[in-house]
């Protein structure tokens, strides 16, 4: 991977400037390079790098990956068919089509790649940290180890995610209250019990977990667990495990020597999604907890519907664009995120699952309108 350093930079004026590689980053990077215009994509992490993420691509996501001319099959993706739900000892077997598996440390790079080689600029283990903006450009504060260096763009894309704290102390972030937390790791070795092609999800008391085979054959565990569940454990491979056992899911062996990535109150709403030259997108602009696997779809969808609105930004600033990408991105998920909320609110009565997951085992195909709402285009309204 080539990738620059910022020595050097301070005095360049890029066109766009891209705090975060993960899909929504490095898929908008993509498109404003694709674009003529000049961009340059940070990360605070070393790549490849793992994060809290389920590894599912729903067919929407699939399909912004196609459109965009990115293979992920050459990068290891798996095609996932179904998924066992699961709840106390009985489990439901849903088809759910076009779907793809694939660990996030291969996704990203697969991305970061594709992102590069229409132009982007690339630098990894730079750490945004502070932003301010001008009536011609934007500056950006980073820093590489020790070293704290400024870049200037005519526009900052804000894509840090769900852990991101660039704009921690602007005062627009809502957390739900009672938001659950997300937890994800990859087992090493084969797991015979689990089969490729499946996701499994088991239902617990104190939130959920999805296993599933990624590249090489390793299984992914990601969990999203009440605050304080895995405290109550005495850690989170306890409360993951006890979920599994609720649903009479075998325990994988070395469950206990798994790496787990976090992250914070998935549920989250953010009031402004733009500033002076600024725009967010991705998880940073508001998230739902993940139940409906829909997050990266969400991302790459917002990525690509902001790139028009980009160029015209990069061409001349006007502040009514800000609002626009707020109404646009709005238009494009919201009615997604309203009713992946509806889902996990019922979700966390038991006996509602209980009785959903008893439904579709007899009647599995009771699911197609809800898996076709999710795997649809995600497009304007
Ligand atoms: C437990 C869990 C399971 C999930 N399962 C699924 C699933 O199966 N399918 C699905 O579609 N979605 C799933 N999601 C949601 C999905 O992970 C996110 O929606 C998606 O990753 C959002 O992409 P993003 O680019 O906005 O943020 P991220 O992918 O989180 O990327 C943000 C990037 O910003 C970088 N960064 C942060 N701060 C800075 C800084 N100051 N300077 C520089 N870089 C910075 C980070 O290092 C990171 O690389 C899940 C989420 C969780 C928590």
């Amino acid at each position: 991977m080539s990738c620059l350093s910022a020595p050097g930079h301070a005095e360049a004026l890029w066109d766009v400037l891209v705090v975060g590689a993960g899909v929504a980053g490095a898929m908008a990077a993509y498109g404003a390079a694709r674009s003529g215009l000049s961009v340059l994509l940070i990360d605070k992490a070393a790549f490849p790098r793992g994060k809290a993420c389920g590894c599912c691509l729903n067919a929407a996501a699939v399909k912004l990956l196609e459109d965009a001319e990115c293979d992920i099959h050459a990068s290891g993706a798996t095609p996932i068919e179904q998924l066992n739900l699961a709840c106390g000892g009985a489990t439901a077997k849903i088809p759910i089509p076009g779907g793809l598996a694939i660990s996030r440390e291969a996704l990203d790079m697969a991305l970061i790649h594709h992102a590069q080689k229409a132009g982007a600029a690339f630098m990894p283990r730079t750490t945004a940290e502070a932003t301010a903006g001008f009536s011609t450009h934007r500056e950006l504060s980073i820093r590489q180890d020790a070293t704290v260096s400024r870049l200037r763009a005519k526009v900052v894309l804000i894509a840090d995610g769900l852990g991101g704290r660039l704009l921690r102390n602007d005062g627009d972030l809502e957390i739900a209250a009672h938001s659950r937390i997300g937890i994800a790791g990859t087992l090493e070795d084969v797991c015979q019990e689990y089969a490729a092609g499946i996701l499994y999800m088991a239902c617990g008391k104190r939130g959920y977990a999805g296993l599933v085979t990624v590249e090489n054959r390793r299984l992914h565990i990601a969990a999203a667990l009440d605050a304080n569940a895995a405290r109550d454990a005495g850690g989170a491979t306890n409360a993951i495990a006890d979920i599994m056992r609720e649903s009479e899911f075998p325990v994988p062996a070395g469950l206990e020597t798994c790496r787990w990535y976090g992250a914070p109150a998935l549920t989250r709403r953010r009031r402004k999604l733009f500033g002076q030259r600024l725009f967010i997108l991705g998880d940073s602009a508001g998230y739902v907890e993940p139940f409906s696997g829909e997050g990266m779809a969400w991302a790459l969808a917002g990525a690509r519907e902001i790139i028009p609105l980009l160029e015209k930004a990069v061409g001349a600033w006007r502040d009514e664009l800000g609002p626009q990408w707020q109404k646009q991105y709005h238009s494009l998920v919201g009615s997604r995120q309203r009713t992946c909320r509806a889902m996990t609110m019922l979700l966390r009565n038991r006996a509602i699952t209980r009785l959903a997951v008893d439904a579709l085992r007899i009647a599995p195909l009771l699911a197609g309108p809800l898996v076709r709402q999710i795997n649809r285009p995600v497009a304007i309204a």
